[in-house]
């Protein structure tokens, strides 16, 4: 089988997906780009995470789109394919449903850079692409528009999708777009927040 250490990498991110509380049931999505740059790995629509196994994870070809695997690809597979397509320097996407974060997806507000967590982690502050109905050719346009340079985006009334070099760090920003969430909400409540300028390269 090809790819068995990274199929089994997005098996085990999944499952830390749904065990963070970023999702629930088989919502998100969690994909790879393989050592070869034109293929990607992404786990199945609709299968639990609890069971899944290296050769349920399905390849998709980059530039065709085309899908190899005993499964369909998760309905977010060109969501997926249209971020690698705009920025070759991401190699792991994570789409999650956090409940802290989706309050601002909800919402239809960016997230400022309020703490040097955030500061480290995105680019710049993290921007609301416009509503596109799951699996739909608009979610994947608003979200690569939205997304820009940055490393995460909030999708519109859904959820959130963040990026990495790997499945590692593309995980914990879904970790801390959650928590920072919070923390802007709180500090909301509690005053007006002080927001931080992005660190320069
Ligand atoms: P899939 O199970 O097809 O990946 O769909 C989950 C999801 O989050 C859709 O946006
Ligand atoms: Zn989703």
């Amino acid at each position: 089988m090809e790819f068995k250490d990274l199929r089994i990498k997005i098996i085990e991110t999944s499952k830390l997906m749904l065990k963070l509380g970023l999702t629930v049931g088989t919502g998100g999505n969690v994909s790879v780009r393989c050592s070869d740059n034109d293929r990607f790995l992404i786990t199945p629509s609709s299968l639990p995470y609890e069971t899944l196994k290296p050769e349920d994870i399905v390849m998709v070809d980059i530039n065709k789109g085309t899908h190899e695997g005993r499964n369909k690809p998760s309905i977010e597979y060109q969501l997926h394919r249209s971020v690698y397509l705009a920025r070759n320097d991401v190699r792991a996407v994570v789409h999650a449903h956090p409940p802290i974060a989706s309050a601002l997806a909800v919402s239809r507000k960016p997230l400022p850079l309020i703490t040097d967590a955030c500061t480290i982690a995105f680019k710049d502050k993290v921007r609301v692409a416009e509503y596109g109905a799951p699996g739909s050719h608009e979610l994947a346009i608003n979200t690569v528009e939205a997304l820009g340079n940055n490393t995460a985006v909030f999708l519109s009334n859904h959820g959130i999708l963040c990026t990495g070099d790997d499945l590692d760090t593309a995980l914990e920003r879904c970790v801390i777009l959650d928590k920072a969430t919070l923390t802007y909400i709180l500090s909301l409540l509690a005053g007006t927040p002080v927001c931080l300028k992005p660190l320069t390269d």
